[in-house]
């Protein structure tokens, strides 16, 4: 579960990170209100669950209560990569002398927590990693020995920061960082920009936290947090229909069974040169009502030209499906051409299913790639 900038900054100062003083608005008067109350320059602040606000329009500097309203007017309603802004943070502007990076994250490959620090903040961190690997510092902690405080002086001194009064704020707040990781069930708290201001002073001007799902159970004032009008329609409707899908920005609709073929399914479409239109997954089954479900939320995104079902039978068998596939298309009407890549069990049985049909916009291809690059061709 994802946190809004301004929840992740309350947690931050519960474990004594520092942020700036500010407020939630969701009008342009509030955002007024809350401006005169902060008595001086403000930032206003879109709350959306991504990134790259400010690239978006969605952060602006306010002098006056009246600017900070009409910024306000202009932020409400933006649609910034499809989420769109129904609330901002008000908060006191700082003045920037350097932008540093810091996050923690659960690193699932080493099974452990992973700090990750550079003094080249403010940008994309994957553009920093990108460019120049050396400048960002990583260090693992060990969950079971816990933080030791040399583990903040190391990755402070091997990132370069020399000043003294950095290094002790800096080090302080990575191991803030650590406590409200654990305590909070993180999966990945980060700070982009941590900013020194022209006095010296080290504060979070940003944050980024993802709680783990599972443990919400144990953090019921975290779980309350959850805003479900922001979620995405598309992914409520699957959450209630128990399909596993998640939105993405392209134009061919993906069905897989299994994660893992469905993570594969996603690539071989990009390798195809094509843009996946989601992630989905059909999970072990492939029965009628569970193709119909998992159809009837891929074609609600209307940016899907066409549609893409790799299946593999295992225990699942591709006959099965096949029957799914052309019940499903019985129950109800899809215009759009649907490509499917049957293999492994009763993977002949299942493609002759299919021909028998006849059905105009069902096309059968072989092999996976061979099935992407036609539903590539039939998307453009
Ligand atoms: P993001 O674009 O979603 O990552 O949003 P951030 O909160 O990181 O803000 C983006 C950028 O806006 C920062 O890197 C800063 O350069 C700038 N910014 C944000 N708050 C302030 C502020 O209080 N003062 C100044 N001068 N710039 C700010
Ligand atoms: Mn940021």
């Amino acid at each position: 579960m994802d946190l809004y900038e301004y929840q992740g900054k309350q947690l931050f100062a519960r474990f004594g990170i520092p942020v700036s003083e500010g407020r939630v608005a969701e009008s342009p008067e509030a955002a007024k209100a809350a401006a005169a109350e902060l008595d001086g320059p403000v930032v206003v602040k879109a709350q959306v669950l991504t990134g790259g606000r400010g690239k978006a329009g969605g952060i602006k500097l306010a002098a006056t209560p009246d600017e900070a309203e009409a910024r306000a007017r202009d932020i409400l309603g933006l649609d910034i990569r499809g989420h769109r802004v129904r609330t901002l943070w008000i908060e006191k502007a700082s003045d920037i002398e350097r932008e540093y990076y810091l996050s923690l994250t659960f690193d699932r490959s080493a099974k452990k927590p992973l700090y990750m620090f550079t003094t080249q903040g403010g940008v994309d961190i994957e553009e920093v990693a990108a460019t120049s690997a050396e400048a960002l510092v990583r260090l693992h902690v060990d969950p079971l020995e816990g933080f030791h405080p040399w583990q903040a002086r190391r990755l402070v001194y091997a990132a370069g920061v020399s000043d003294p009064g950095e290094q002790k704020q800096i080090a302080a707040i990575v191991a803030s960082l650590y406590e409200a990781f654990v305590a909070c069930d993180a999966m990945l708290c980060e700070i982009n920009p941590l900013i020194v201001t022209p006095e010296g002073e080290v504060r979070a001007l940003d944050s980024k936290f993802t709680v783990d799902d599972n443990a919400l159970y144990r953090q019921p004032e975290i779980a309350e947090m959850r805003d479900t009008e922001a979620a995405d329609p598309l992914e409520t409707l699957a959450r209630e229909k128990h399909v596993t899908y998640v939105k993405l920005d392209g134009e061919v609709g993906v069905l897989g069974n299994g994660a893992g073929l469905s993570m594969s399914t996603v690539d071989v479409v990009t390798f195809a040169g094509g843009r996946p239109a989601n992630f989905c997954d059909l999970g072990g089954g492939g029965d009628a009502q569970g193709v119909v479900d998992a159809l009837s939320v891929i074609t609600r995104d209307p940016q899907v030209r066409a549609i893409f079902f790799n299946i593999f039978g295992g225990i699942t068998r591709c006959d099965e499906v096949a029957r799914g596939i052309l019940q499903a298309l019985s129950e109800m009407t899809i215009d759009l051409p649907i490509v499917v890549r049957l293999d492994g069990t009763n993977a002949e049985e299942g493609r002759q299913i299919l021909a028998d049909a006849a059905a105009p916009n069902l096309h059968v291809e072989p092999t996976m790639l061979e099935a992407a690059r036609r539903a590539v061709e039939l998307a453009s």
